[in-house]
């Protein structure tokens, strides 16, 4: 299971998922044994019946950059290559 991507993938060399990646519908779908339809329909009965109307944020463009930066200047810190790049730009 990835948190960031919401998808899940399995090892198993005999799984009925072929390697490939799946989306939450998707990971319904096989775990149910059951059609894409039926996977959606389950997962809106999870949430109680009808999802949500996702709020839009409206950024400006420079708040947007600014999460942007904050976002790749945390990566930073997991990267080795980002590091030694910035160590060899001084
Ligand atoms: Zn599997």
């Amino acid at each position: 299971m990835y948190y960031k991507t919401h998808t899940a993938y399995c090892f198993s060399s005999n799984c009925p998922t072929h390697g490939k990646s799946l989306d939450v519908i998707d990971f319904v779908m096989h775990k149910e044994s059951c059609s894409k339809h039926e996977a959606i329909e389950l997962c809106k009965q999870l949430i109680g019946g009808e999802a949500p109307v996702p709020k839009v944020e409206q950024l400006t463009r420079t708040a947007v950059l600014t999460k942007m930066f904050t976002y790749f200047k945390n990566t930073v810190y997991n990267s080795k290559p980002a590091q030694e790049y910035l160590r060899s730009r001084a």
